[in-house]
């Protein structure tokens, strides 16, 4: 008998074949026969939901995020947690610096502009040259030290630890952003980092700073970075994520300065095709006793 598979979330269609080649899937309600969820990083299981599967063995994440995943009911009951690191790292990397850059050089404004017939030259910021801050040094945000570098006077980082690596390390968030001319986020989601970037964090970027957020609309108080756009307290914003997805709020869809993005980081062709092939191979491994590749720590 094929295991029984909660999808949480919709899988890109790729997957979900190849997972229906091997396992019974199940799109609307969980059965107590469960053994395995698989959704993306965005997914919510929460405790009530783990309480009715007593047969929920492992939760196989099409991503890397894990925040919506209630962590304390997964480890009380031994649930396994999959997830898909280095299949999507670069391109999220290459992201957050696209982002960065087309806020500098106004790319996306300019784009706009010549659509409406308007051929004017307004002056972007010279991006080489600035101070790159990144908020969470781990596998995305490494990646995006390395690329930084080519551009950047001076690369630093905050995480929860210093790492042996060639950046500067500084101790919290507000020295990272008064230290910076650029600020990428590249933490986790979740109650540590909720609402990390507020209205104080922003005024030590200051007006001519650029933040960049590829990790999770949670890590910043919305409302404080739309005040300090529109106030300009500072230059401009490239957004690959929000706080209420698929919601982009309004006052963001105006503004010229801010870059948006539908929280496309992973998205291409090839992450995604490598992220589905993690995803099979971490509960096939599960499912023969095997050594997942992408077991969490
Ligand atoms: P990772 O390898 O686990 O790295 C996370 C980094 O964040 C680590 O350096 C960690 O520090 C740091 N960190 C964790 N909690 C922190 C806190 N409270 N304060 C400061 N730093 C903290 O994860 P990853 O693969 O780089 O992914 C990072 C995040 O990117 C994911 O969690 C996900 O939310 C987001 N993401 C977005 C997209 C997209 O499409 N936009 C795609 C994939 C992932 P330590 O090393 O010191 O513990």
């Amino acid at each position: 008998m094929p295991h029984d598979i909660f999808l949480a979330t919709a899988i890109p269609p790729a997957l979900e074949i190849a997972l229906a080649e091997r396992f019974t899937l199940h799109r609307d309600t969980a059965p107590p026969t469960t053994r395995a969820i698989v959704g993306g990083g965005m997914m919510t299981v929460d405790a009530a939901l783990i309480e009715r599967l007593p047969e929920l063995e492992i939760i196989a994440v099409h991503g890397v995020g894990f925040d919506g995943i209630d962590r304390v009911a997964t480890t009380a009951r031994g649930i396994q947690i999959a997830i898909t690191p280095d299949a999507l790292t670069e391109d999220v990397a290459d992201q957050a610096i696209a982002l960065w850059l087309a806020v500098d050089r106004r790319i996306a404004a300019n784009d706009r502009a010549l659509r409406m017939g308007n051929w004017t030259v307004p002056l972007g910021r010279r991006a080489s040259g600035r101070r790159i801050g990144i908020f969470g040094l781990g596998r995305i945000g490494q990646a995006i030290a390395r690329r930084a570098e080519v551009f950047a006077t001076e690369v630093l980082y905050t995480a929860r630890s210093e790492k042996r690596v060639p950046w500067r390390f500084v101790p919290d968030l507000a020295t990272l952003a008064e230290a910076s001319d650029v600020l990428i986020l590249a933490a986790p989601g979740g109650r540590e980092t909720r609402g990390a970037v507020d209205g104080a964090i922003l005024d030590r970027l200051g007006k001519d700073g650029v933040l960049v957020n590829v990790a999770r609309g949670s890590l910043i108080d919305e409302e404080a970075l739309i005040a300090a756009l529109e106030a300009h307290r500072i230059a401009g914003a490239g957004l690959d994520v929000f706080a209420e997805e698929p919601d982009v709020p309004a006052m963001l869809r105006r503004m010229n300065h801010v870059v948006l993005a539908p929280h496309q980081g992973s998205a291409t062709r090839e992450g995604r095709a490598a992220m589905a092939e993690m995803v099979v191979a971490n509960l096939e491994a599960h499912f023969a006793g095997g050594e997942l590749p992408g077991l969490l720590g």
